[in-house]
């Protein structure tokens, strides 16, 4: 990759993209239904392979959020969005429905406080089930009460971001792998000069608008653009929280997903279903120094704790039957102990940088609002 005329005159590309994860593809595919000419980097050899092939893929209908926050209006949105796309391209999903349980009656106004911020999110099609009606919809659950969420569902993640991919090609633009970003300068004309590095190959490719779209890697990349900028703006600080998941081995007994009720910004250890009705329980929440998707499966006190907080829903679930399954890590923008903090979308208004727009903090419902944030995206890059 070269650049044509360093950084004076015409840039290289009109819209770069850094990050070839979910919301990076769905932010450049809105681009390009937008008519940017529009050039995805991805630092690995594939897209989609941290943070958005670690989920656990559920479509959220909303319930959670606080109101009027991005996390609640661009879940609602994403989710109407997500399904009608997936629909429309052929993309794996199932509405499974999910019931958020109280396990013990002194939980139930906490269970009605969640179905009254989840109509007051739009989320109008939630229902409070007594322990019977709980029971006639999944035999293995005990709980005093719980809400039924018929909107959320599951999609095939992987897919999703192929179909994406699909599209920003078919609007010709392009999604070059291998290429890292490692620093962001901003030349006399105004544009973006990004140091890339390509298999070993440094380079310099210039463009008129950017957006930082690196999941983990945006606050570092975030803090070189304002180095290069005269701003005071401080971006936010990334502090990683990975989540452990454990597959259920052989047949599993449930039709829906099944959640506690959260805690602490943590939506508790939760059983979801993938696209093929395999279980899978977690995620736990545990804050890193640095991001680290290593599951140490020799770990009992994990396990142990998992198998404790599934039995509080599922008093049966058998012995050695849960299997080490895999790790995601949350690119949270607040310290352990902190409140939750919202998605963080900062434009020129924020950081006082023209053109430019970075993504901090897009951890859960992420997946489920990235359609939703790549409109939004493109509607901050309009000229
Ligand atoms: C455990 C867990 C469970 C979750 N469950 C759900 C769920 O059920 N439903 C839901 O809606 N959301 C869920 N989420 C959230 C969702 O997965 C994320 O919000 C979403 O995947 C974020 O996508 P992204 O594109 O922003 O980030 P990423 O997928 O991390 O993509 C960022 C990309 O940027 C690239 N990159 C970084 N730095 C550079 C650089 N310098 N140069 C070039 N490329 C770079 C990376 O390689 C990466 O591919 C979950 C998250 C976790 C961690």
């Amino acid at each position: 990759m070269v650049a044509r005329d360093g950084n004076q005159g015409a840039p290289d590309v009109e819209t770069v993209v850094i990050g070839a994860g979910v919301v990076g593809l769905a932010s450049a595919r809105a681009l390009a239904m937008a008519g940017h000419e529009v050039m995805v980097l991805e630092r690995h050899g594939a897209i989609g392979q941290e943070t958005s092939s670690r989920s656990s893929e559920v479509i959220h209908a909303g319930l959670y959020y606080p109101l009027d926050s991005l996390k609640a209006r661009l879940c609602v949105e994403g989710r109407k969005l997500l399904y009608a796309f997936a629909e429309e391209n052929g993309v794996p999903h199932v509405r499974y429905g999910k019931l958020v349980v109280a396990t013990a009656d002194d939980e139930r106004p906490r269970l009605a406080a969640l179905a009254a911020a989840a109509r007051a999110n739009g989320v109008t099609d939630v229902a409070l089930l007594n322990a019977a009606e709980v029971q006639a919809r999944e035999p293995e659950i005990r709980c005093a009460e719980a809400l039924l969420s018929p909107s959320t569902g599951v999609i095939d993640s992987h897919a999703l971001m192929v179909a994406l991919e699909g599209h920003i090609r078919a609007d010709a633009g392009s999604v070059v792998l291998n290429t890292s970003v490692e620093d962001i300068r901003i030349g006399p004309a105004g544009h973006f000069a990004l140091a890339t590095m390509s298999s070993g190959a440094p380079a310099t490719l210039t463009c008129r608008n950017l957006v930082i779209a690196a999941g983990l890697g945006a606050s570092r990349l975030g803090a070189k653009a304002v180095t290069a900028s005269s701003t005071r703006y401080i971006p936010p600080r990334t502090y990683p929280a990975r989540g452990h998941y454990y597959t259920l081995d052989g047949p599993t007994p449930f039709r829906h997903l099944v959640y506690p009720l959260p805690r602490e910004g943590w939506l508790g250890i939760h059983l979801t279903l993938d696209i093929a009705g395999r279980a899978r329980f977690g995620p736990d929440l545990e804050w890193q120094d640095e991001p680290s998707t290593v599951f140490d499966a020799e770990d009992g006190a994990r396990l142990a704790r998992f198998e404790q907080e599934i039995r509080r829903y599922w008093p049966g679930v058998p012995e050695h039957r849960l299997s080490p399954g895999y790790v995601g890590v949350r690119p949270k923008i607040y310290a352990e102990g902190e409140p939750s903090a919202d998605f963080a979308i900062h434009a020129e208004r924020e950081h006082g940088i023209p053109r430019l727009v970075a993504l901090y903090g897009i951890e859960s419902p992420g997946l489920t609002s990235s359609l939703a944030i790549g409109s939004y995206v493109a509607t901050l890059l309009r000229p």
